[in-house]
């Protein structure tokens, strides 16, 4: 637990982003604004990265699971429009997760600023 300095400013201080440290970028300075998840409160740019890296884990995981359906089943004879549609549905989501990290790269320099 650890309290607010006693800087004279405390009647309005307000909770900063709680994000965990890293060595490299030290304390984060900004005010908390959103909750993320319900659990931690973090300023705009954290809570944006953290929803990037989120939904890039998300998209990475359909990925994933699309090959291991097309590795199971794109030699066997499957019916080919469904296979096609897969392997379309692949290809958007591996465009979608390119965009997903410029944009986190993007994010990651908002947050070092
Ligand atoms: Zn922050």
């Amino acid at each position: 637990m650890r309290r607010d300095d006693a800087d004279g400013n405390s009647s309005l201080s307000q909770p900063r982003c709680e994000i965990e440290k890293t060595p490299l970028e030290g304390e984060c300075q900004r005010p908390g604004e959103v909750r993320y998840k319900g659990i931690i409160l973090l300023c705009r740019p954290h809570a944006a990265l953290l929803q990037l890296e989120d939904r890039a884990q998300a998209v990475l995981g359909s990925v994933f699971r699309m090959d291991e359906w097309l590795q199971e089943n794109g030699s066997l004879g499957a019916d080919e429009e469904y296979l096609g549609r897969i392997r379309h549905e692949r290809e958007e989501a591996v465009g979608a997760l390119r965009h997903i990290r410029e944009q986190i790269r993007s994010a990651r320099k908002e947050v070092l600023q």
